[in-house]
């Protein structure tokens, strides 16, 4: 298979062991084969009638979630990997498969990683589990912080949540925009602003279940790919939840905001840290599309015929191709080391997160629309694949930070100048 043709790229030490390698051990191994079986099985045969259908596929869900890879168990193992290459070698194999029903699976990971990343235990105990639902009955979750008029530019946000101290709640107001598995799902992690003068940094994350009152999904989006992954609108009319419902805690938030009152350093963004924690698997879901895209078209170049002999015997299609494989495998070695840098605690000093998705998003478009050009007519068709895959990819140079606000995070990380 495509992601385990690394070659070991090991140097001895004295004691012979290995100091760096890039060969997957057994257990990655082992879990990449099972979700490709699944993908290959269950996920690609389906991928066009669910685009066709652009509805949430609640039975492939539930096909993952009998196998063990959709819910809280299987991603606590995924991410349990000390070198962290498990949840991205998982998302770079099921996107293979199809992208808009990887996202039906995947879309409740931001969510969860918000919650895992920012709550206390006991939320985590309480909510993560509730995200994912049952075998019997699978739930899915939203993370929302996107709104009509705050895209890329996170302080522009006007949702609202104020603390009412009469009924100890929060009330929350305001509207969200582009949320994945918005109005469906069963946990919304809303990102809003307790106090506008500070900005994005007066943002927090607040739990609201979807049968709190006063919130309600707003349009469903129709989109251009990723159609089997639901996109809509969330309205938060007086929307009251218990004080104890922000994430990490509302002591916490309090000591945070008056920390950033008197000037003093906070420990970030309440998006932001959601976005670079899950930035390498996000990447690694592009490198899925375009190795799918790469597969497809070299198979298809040694089998169509023109002039008398195959397309890929043309050295124009065949470079076409060698440099798909070379970028793909670029972008993957990108997505590993964010991958492993997060999981082991380095800093990306060099927005090397940011670098990850770009490169793997950038990768995807050129992959899909190249695909679409060496399988020509048949390209251009809903009778093949690759007309979706090229669609599906689009959204990675888009969602979780356009390409544009990548470059502007790598260009302010390496010059440690505010560029605009
Ligand atoms: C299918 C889908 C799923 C999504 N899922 C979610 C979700 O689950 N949760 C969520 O919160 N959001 C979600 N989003 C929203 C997504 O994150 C935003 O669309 C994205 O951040 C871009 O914001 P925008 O659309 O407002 O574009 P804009 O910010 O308006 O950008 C428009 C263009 O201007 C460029 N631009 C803007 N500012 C600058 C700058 N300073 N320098 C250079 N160029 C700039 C951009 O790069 C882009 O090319 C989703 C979107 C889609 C389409």
């Amino acid at each position: 298979m495509e992601a385990s043709t690394f070659d070991t790229m090991a140097a001895d030490t004295a004691d012979g062991q290995p100091t760096f390698t890039l060969e997957l051990n057994q257990d990655q191994k082992d879990i990449r084969d099972w979700v490709h079986g699944f993908a290959e099985g269950v996920v690609r045969p389906a991928a066009a009638e669910w685009d066709e259908r652009e509805e949430t596929p609640w039975p492939i869900i539930q096909e993952a979630a009998k196998i063990g890879l959709y819910g809280f168990e299987g991603l606590a193992q995924f991410f349990a990997d000390p070198t962290g290459l498990t949840l991205p070698v998982v998302n770079e194999e099921l996107f293979w498969g199809d992208a808009g029903i990887g996202m039906a699976i995947m879309g409740t990971g931001l969510a969860v990683a918000a919650i895992f990343g920012q709550g206390t235990p006991e939320q985590m105990g309480e909510w993560i589990p509730r995200c994912f639902g049952s075998v019997e009955e699978p739930k899915v979750a939203a993370f929302c912080s996107s709104e009509p008029d705050a895209g890329s530019d996170v302080s522009a946000m006007r949702t609202g949540a104020k603390y009412d101290a009469t009924t100890d709640e929060w009330v929350l107001n305001g509207q969200k925009a582009w949320a994945t598995n918005g109005g469906i799902a069963d946990v919304h992690v809303i990102i809003a602003s307790v106090d506008r003068e500070l900005g994005a940094r007066g943002h927090a994350a607040f739990l609201v279940p979807i049968e709190a009152a006063g919130i309600e999904q707003g349009a469903k989006v129709k989109k251009h790919g990723l159609r089997a992954s639901h996109t809509s609108d969330v309205h938060l009319d007086d929307c009251r939840i218990p004080a104890a419902d922000v994430l990490g805690g509302k002591e916490k938030l309090d000591e945070r905001l008056a920390r950033v009152r008197e000037g003093k350093k906070s420990s970030g963004q309440a998006a932001m840290q959601t976005f670079e924690a899950s930035r390498p698997t996000v990447g690694a879901q592009a490198v899925g599309i375009a190795r799918a895209a790469y597969e497809y078209s070299l198979a298809y170049a040694k089998e169509r015929k023109q002039f008398g002999r195959p397309i890929i015997d043309n050295q124009s299609i065949a470079f076409t191709l060698a440099d798909m494989k070379m970028e793909i495998d670029a972008a993957r070695l990108l997505v590993w080391r964010a991958a492993w840098m997060g999981r082991s605690g380095h800093r990306f000093e060099n927005a090397e997160g940011s670098m990850s998705k770009l490169k793997a998003g950038e990768v995807a478009v050129m992959c899909g629309e190249r695909a679409i050009q060496i399988l020509g007519g048949n390209g251009y068709t809903r009778e093949f694949p690759v007309e979706r895959w090229a669609r599906d990819a689009k959204i990675y140079t888009i969602f979780e930070g356009t390409s544009e606000i990548q470059r502007l995070v790598i260009a302010r990380a390496i010059s440690g100048l505010r560029i605009r």
